[in-house]
């Protein structure tokens, strides 16, 4: 079987590229016959077509000197002799023969350094094989020289022929790739390679995107295509001749023969863009080929988001078949082709976080659902994928770090997390346990942070507090529960920014109930009794199971503790001082609702008093700094008409934040509840 191996100009550039060449030849000739097809020394043709003296004498020492370096003694003189009168047949060339030399010179050196290594070379004239426009007859050509001439390796120009006129010609610029493929094809040859100065066909044009990488494997159809629209790695009517003959291309680099190269076969190209390839200001990337596949994916789309948000106009996006069209300015092709490489190569490497989650409750699934919903999207945007590999309720739990979780163990679920929980691993508190903190330190020392939606772990002890958060520094790992505050509202970030900067808070006004919100809002005296709207809102699942929670400012208490501390100041429960909507009677649920519709004559009455001042009630959580430190409060404040507060409308949440910066407050307001709420500010804490 023979092997045909085509050099590039610049792997016969030097004497030292020569000789790289000379190796791989060699060693292909160990296994049997070989055909060397090469290309002029980088830069001849170009020179030749120049033509001026200048040009053709700087050629001549280029190759004297490849001589005085490739050869040594009598060789070297016969060498340089052939190459003296080479240039002298050269010069006397009719003008469009002068093109066709560079293609001679190095073949003929190549040959003779082959020669003098003793392996039996012999020289093609392939003018006289190659006939332009008639394959047929080149094919009978080269066989019978190849019959008729006795040697090992063959070294053949590439790029020349002669014309079915008889005249000499070349191939094209480019060419030699195709007189490559016309000596296999004829000689049904076992392996044709092509080596140049690149690792095979790369998914751009190096030179352009640094990011490029090889392409293993490619079909013929996807070589044609990168070939035919720019990527002159390979000239495209080598592709043909191969194809039709059954021989795979090896597209391989001379200077790092045993890396990476490319393989162009009758292959069918996996369901995803190739490369893409740019000619002026058109680009083409181009799509698996197979029989009737249309482009992958949304290409289209893809491809205008790439480059709308490099900041570059499409001036056209228009699918061809399985390949995507797109047309630029030429100005910014370089930068265009580095977006689309990006968006349709370069996979971002994700990163697998393993989230171990607590809890079955509306938050929880509502995480569960938002989880699945937004992988993909998570995924593209942040290069994280979140993986749920525990799930547990208050009496089961379940650990897979498959990713399939399912509720069959009963014990001590924090205990099985600290022992097959992988680096990197996130707990997360759905729950509303009052007892599940006692846990976090635990965690937090074994390296797996905590993401929590669950205040009561949160508004402990300060103590407990401290040490939660120390633990979590000292190991390096978060403890995040934005989602504690106002959902998915971003108080406690704003909060802690103030107080990283040194912006000395002096007030922070919450109004964080939202069942309060609610009530209050809707509380109008002479309507509905207060009693009755409880009653509505613990039906509407707005109130904890014992609706006096609520009322007490339990909850908001604990939100407080949570800003408070945020901003920096120890605040502990006793600091608070509290005044309940409503006193709260002992007893039963239904006992409560008794005492509290006795309470209506004396509510009404407040709410009227407030109506005719033109002031609102809320429920209002407040620190505030005074000459003797922080005092914070619970209770119902009438807001006047300029407050932020004043406009807050059902379930909303605000907080008000005056500091020393600023005459005017930070004000956030907006959804301060709801499942979905809850998850979308836990998936962010997950992901930050
Ligand atoms: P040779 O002289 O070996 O024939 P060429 O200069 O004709 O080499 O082709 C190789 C060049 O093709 C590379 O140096 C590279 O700049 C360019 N090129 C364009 N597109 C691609 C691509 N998709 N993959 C690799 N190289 C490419
Ligand atoms: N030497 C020719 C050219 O520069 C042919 C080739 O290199 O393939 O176009
Ligand atoms: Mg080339």
């Amino acid at each position: 079987m023979v092997s045909v191996l085509k050099f590039g100009g610049s792997s016969v550039a030097s004497a030292t590229n020569m000789s790289r060449v000379l190796d791989i030849v060699e060693k292909e000739a160990a296994k049997g016959k070989v055909v060397l097809v090469s290309s002029a020394i980088s830069g001849c043709t170009d020179a030749l077509l120049k033509g001026d003296e200048e040009a053709l004498a700087d050629m001549e020492t280029r190759h004297r000197d490849i001589v005085t370096r490739l050869f040594t003694g009598v060789e070297r003189k016969q060498v340089q002799e052939k190459a003296d009168a080479l240039f002298s047949d050269l010069r006397k060339a009719p003008r469009e023969e002068q093109v066709t030399y560079g293609e001679i010179l190095s073949t003929t050196i190549l040959c003779a350094k082959l020669q003098a290594e003793g392996i039996r070379a012999a020289w093609l004239d392939s003018r006289e094989l190659v006939v332009k426009g008639d394959e047929a007859e080149t094919f009978k050509r080269i066989k019978l020289a190849l019959e008729g001439i006795e040697a090992h390796v063959y070294v053949a120009p590439g790029f020349i022929c002669r014309n079915r006129e008889g005249k000499v010609d070349t191939l094209g610029r480019g060419g030699s790739d195709y007189t490559a493929a016309l000596y296999a094809a004829a000689l049904g040859a076992g392996s044709l390679q092509i080596w140049t100065d690149v690792p095979g066909i790369m998914t751009a044009n190096p030179r352009q995107v640094s990011a490029a990488r090889t392409i293993p494997r490619m079909s013929y159809g996807a070589a044609l295509d990168m070939a035919s629209h720019g990527a002159k790695v390979l000239y495209a009517p080598t592709v043909a001749p191969a194809m039709a003959a059954g021989i795979d291309i090896e597209i391989r680099n001379t200077f790092a023969p045993e890396g990476k190269y490319t393989v162009i076969g009758a292959d069918k190209d996996p369901a995803r863009w190739i490369g893409v390839a740019s000619e002026g200001g058109h680009i083409r990337i181009v799509g698996a080929q197979s029989a009737g596949e249309a482009e992958p994916g949304n290409g289209r789309a893809s491809a205008l988001k790439a480059l709308t948000e490099a900041g570059i106009a499409a001036l056209d996006i228009r699918a061809d078949g399985a390949s995507l069209d797109v047309e630029v300015r030429e100005a910014v092709l370089e930068q265009a082709l580095r977006a689309l490489h990006r968006a349709f190569f370069q996979e971002l490497p994700v990163e697998e976080i393993n989230l171990f989650i607590a809890g079955d409750g509306a938050v929880a699934g509502a995480l569960l659902g938002m989880l699945r919903q937004t992988a993909g999207t998570v995924k593209e945007r942040t290069g994280k994928l979140l993986r749920v590999v525990g799930r547990a309720n208050s009496r089961k739990w379940g650990i897979d770090l498959g990713g399939r979780p399912q509720l069959s163990e009963s014990g001590d679920y924090i205990a099985a997390i600290l022992k097959s929980a992988p680096k990197g691993s996130l707990f997360v508190d759905v729950t509303d346990s009052e007892t599940l903190y006692k846990r976090y330190v635990e965690l937090l020392e074994a390296g797996i942070g905590i993401v929590s939606s669950n205040r009561r772990s949160i508004a402990v002890p300060y103590p407990e507090y401290a040490a939660m958060q120390a633990a979590a520094r000292e190991n390096g790992v978060p403890l995040r529960y934005e989602t504690t505050v106002g959902a998915a509202l971003p108080m406690l970030e704003s909060i802690a920014r103030g107080a990283n900067s040194c912006n000395e808070i002096l007030s922070i006004e919450a109004v964080v109930s939202c069942t309060l919100n609610q009530i209050l809002g809707d509380y109008r005296p002479g309507g509905e009794s207060f009693a009755s709207l409880v009653r509505k809102a613990q039906a509407a699942g707005l109130t904890e199971p014992d609706p006096r929670l609520d009322l007490s400012g339990r909850d908001a208490l604990r939100k407080l503790l949570i800003l408070a501390r945020e901003a920096g100041v120890q605040l502990e429960e006793g600091d608070v001082e509290i005044t309940p909507v409503v006193p709260l009677a002992d007893g039963s649920v239904e006992d409560f609702y008794t005492a509290l519709e006795a309470q209506e004559e004396a509510l009404s009455r407040a709410a009227r008093d407030a109506e005719l001042q033109g002031f609102r009630r809320r429920f209002v959580a407040s620190l505030e700094k005074t000459p003797g430190g922080y005092k914070a409060g619970i209770g119902i404040r009438n807001v006047p008409p300029g407050h932020p507060a004043y406009h807050l409308r059902g379930t909303e949440n605000a907080i008000i934040v005056r500091s020393a910066f600023h005459p005017y407050p930070l004000v956030i307001q907006g959804p301060g509840e709801g499942a979905r709420e809850a998850a979308s500010s836990i998936l962010n804490d997950l992901l930050r």
